[in-house]
């Protein structure tokens, strides 16, 4: 039976699989690039399938599936470790190795699905924290070049849920370098949510499990966890980023009780749900067929009975629409839609 991209991403939407291939280990690798050279169309990457929107038409070319995992811990100096792992390792069992052996850094990355391969190319990130914060490498596969090339983070062009990799895409990650701190404390609480979630204070620094498990809970509490089951559990989390305003847009919304956050350029960025809210959607809402908003908050679209990747990217158009014909505020899209290369 063909391989469908619906077995493989979290909204369970897309079509028919060219050639799947899954890498594993990381001595298959040479092999796989091979296979994807003997088709004339791109790679089409899949980790775990949780910030895209494949086409319903699906892929005729080669979809890799990065599933290679280990994670090993080597010494950088006195106060940090270097923890090299592999693109297919979940980004949640990094989170927890690192706690277990008292290591800081992505604590507050705790509970976001998908593969750490995958958390380079939009910059992943939540409660105050990016994989920016301990980036300190990449290995990649230049499909130009046809050969690995070790990237710093440094020129990942890694900005708020960007970076080069998603902008470009030449590069297959397939095992990333992160320096953590060795400390039993999680960083500095700098998200108010958070702080309240920990019955903490702004600044303070929870030991890292109860970091972690605060985090969880406080993810599952607000919707941002996938439930096993139910009318939230086909979804890619938020779909909109938080985008950044003026001045003028950032009075008017503070005018109307919304709340507006700093960016690290220093410009106001406005909450995305905030303002689909504040258009007349609200959590559970009906936005095209099969399409609702979450029943847990209005930014995460979930697919239900009905629904098909050409819908939830109309639903995604209808909510950029009203919010900028009401607001004059330009959302951008978070998951990667995909695009089908059509059939000859
Ligand atoms: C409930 C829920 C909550 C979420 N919460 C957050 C959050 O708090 N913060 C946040 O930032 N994101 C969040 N997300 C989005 C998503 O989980 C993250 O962006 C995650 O890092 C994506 O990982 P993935 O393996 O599923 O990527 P995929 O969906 O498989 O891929 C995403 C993109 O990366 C590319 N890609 C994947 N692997 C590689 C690789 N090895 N090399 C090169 N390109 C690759 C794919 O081709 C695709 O373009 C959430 C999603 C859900 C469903």
């Amino acid at each position: 039976m063909t391989e469908q991209l619906a077995d493989h991403t979290t909204l369970r939407l897309g079509g028919p699989i060219g050639q799947l291939l899954t890498h594993t280990h990381r001595d298959d690798w040479p092999d796989i690039a091979q296979a994807v050279r003997a088709h004339d169309l791109p790679p089409l990457i899949l980790g775990g399938g949780s910030n895209m929107i494949t086409p319903d038409a699906g892929y005729p070319g080669p979809v890799v599936r990065i599933a290679s995992r280990g994670i090993r811990a080597r010494p950088f100096d006195d106060e940090r470790v270097d923890l090299v792992v592999q693109a297919g390792e979940p980004l949640d069992r990094v989170v927890d190795y690192a706690t277990e052996h008292g290591l800081s850094g992505i604590e507050y990355l705790a509970g976001i699905p998908g593969t750490i391969g995958a958390a380079p190319v939009q910059n992943t990130g939540a409660y105050g924290q990016e994989i920016s914060d301990t980036l300190a490498s990449i290995t990649a596969y230049d499909w130009r070049l046809q050969a690995a090339v070790q990237i710093p983070a440094s020129a990942c062009g890694l900005t708020h849920r960007s970076s080069h990799f998603k902008t470009i895409g030449n590069w297959t990650i397939l095992s990333v370098t992160l320096r953590l701190r060795r400390s039993t404390s999680a960083a500095p609480v700098t998200y108010q949510r958070l702080a309240e979630a920990l019955g903490t204070s702004l600044g303070s620094q929870p030991p890292l499990a109860t970091a972690t498990t605060g985090v969880r809970a406080d993810r599952t509490a607000h919707g941002l966890s996938i439930p096993p089951s139910g009318p939230d559990s086909r979804q890619v989390g938020s779909v909109f980023i938080n985008p950044t305003i003026t001045q003028a847009q950032a009075e008017h919304i503070k005018q109307h009780g919304g709340p507006i956050h700093q960016g690290d350029d220093g410009r106001p960025r406005a909450s995305a749900g905030w303002l689909i809210e504040y258009v007349g959607h609200s959590p559970g809402s009906p936005i095209a067929t099969g399409i609702h908003c979450s029943t847990k908050r209005a930014l995460t679209l979930v697919a239900r009975e009905r629904a098909t990747s050409a819908t939830f990217e109309e639903a995604l158009q209808r909510l950029r629409h009203t919010v900028r014909a009401t607001t004059g505020v330009a959302l951008d899209v978070e998951p990667q839609i995909i695009k089908g290369v059509p059939l000859a």
